[in-house]
């Protein structure tokens, strides 16, 4: 990978929101121009290699800074590196942005109702989307939902309330429904796939999918991508191809 496709860019901020996952900020080169959804190539010098990792921006396209959200892998060649980043250090950032999970693939059906599908950090994209005025004017209805193991991974619940408070504001049409899988006592807890064919996720959000009004968009666990897909599927929903259907996904794996 030629070092000249990067920029260095200053941490600005790191977060810990548990053992194994974590928010830093940078830097925004002027140069580095994204849409919300899409993702930019972070580099990290490991001795004299550049290891090179996907991240999805969660920051606004409008925000002066960088904000990106990551796991750490144990032994993952880039996180187990990257989760001792501080203020003050730099990393490498692709010049460009990547990626096809922003809401302009949408033309048919045209926008009504969006959903927006995560696990763990597949959460990124939606906070950026969020973030967007445009979203809010597009879409009558959005409904975040958002699949964690344990409560203490439900990182950005504040945050998620501020931005719907201050983006959603006298909008009326935003759910945020958590899933926590390994909590029982949680008012979900089944993995998404289930939740779709049972009707319960319908039924948190007081709405159906319907494939003459809905988008969904599912981003994380390419486990769960595949699962929710087939769900979705089985319920009339059709794969975004071309601008038209209903289904947009990223693999984060
Ligand atoms: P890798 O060798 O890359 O991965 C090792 C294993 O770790 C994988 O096989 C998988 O089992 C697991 N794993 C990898 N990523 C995750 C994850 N995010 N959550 C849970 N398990 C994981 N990662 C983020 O943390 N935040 C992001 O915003 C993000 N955006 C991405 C966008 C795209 C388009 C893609 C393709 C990937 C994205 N990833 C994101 C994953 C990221 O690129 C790396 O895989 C991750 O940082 C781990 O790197 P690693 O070298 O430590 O481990």
């Amino acid at each position: 990978m030629p070092i000249e496709k990067f920029s260095r860019e200053k941490v600005l901020s790191v977060h810990r929101w548990t053992g194994n996952l974590f928010s830093f900020t940078l830097t925004r080169p002027a140069h580095f121009k994204f849409s919300a959804g899409q993702f930019a190539r972070i580099g990290l010098k490991v001795g004299d290699e550049l290891v090179v990792r996907a991240y999805s921006v969660v920051s606004s396209p409008f925000d002066e800074k960088l904000e990106f959200f990551s796991i750490v892998v144990p032994d993952g060649a880039f996180t187990s590196n990257l989760q001792h980043l501080k203020v003050g250090d730099e990393l490498y950032l692709e010049k460009i942005p990547y990626g096809f999970l922003t809401l302009a693939r949408y033309q048919l059906p045209l926008p009504q109702d969006l959903w927006l599908l995560a696990t763990g950090t597949g959460l990124a994209p939606f906070i950026s989307m969020l973030q967007d005025f445009d979203t809010w004017t597009k879409y009558a209805r959005i409904y975040l939902v958002y699949s964690v193991r344990t409560q203490s991974e439900l990182a950005y619940v504040e945050r998620i309330q501020q931005i719907a408070a201050t983006f959603g504001e006298g909008h009326g049409g935003f759910r945020f429904i958590p899933v926590v899988t390994r909590d029982p006592d949680a008012a979900l807890h089944e993995r998404l796939p289930v939740l779709i064919s049972s009707g319960e996720l319908e039924q948190a959000a007081g709405a159906e999918f319907n494939p003459a009004t809905t988008h969904v968009m599912l981003c994380g666990n390419p486990q769960m991508v595949d699962d929710t897909r087939a769900a979705l599927k089985a319920r009339g929903l059709s794969m975004n191809r071309r601008g038209e259907g209903n289904i947009a996904v990223e693999n984060y794996w």
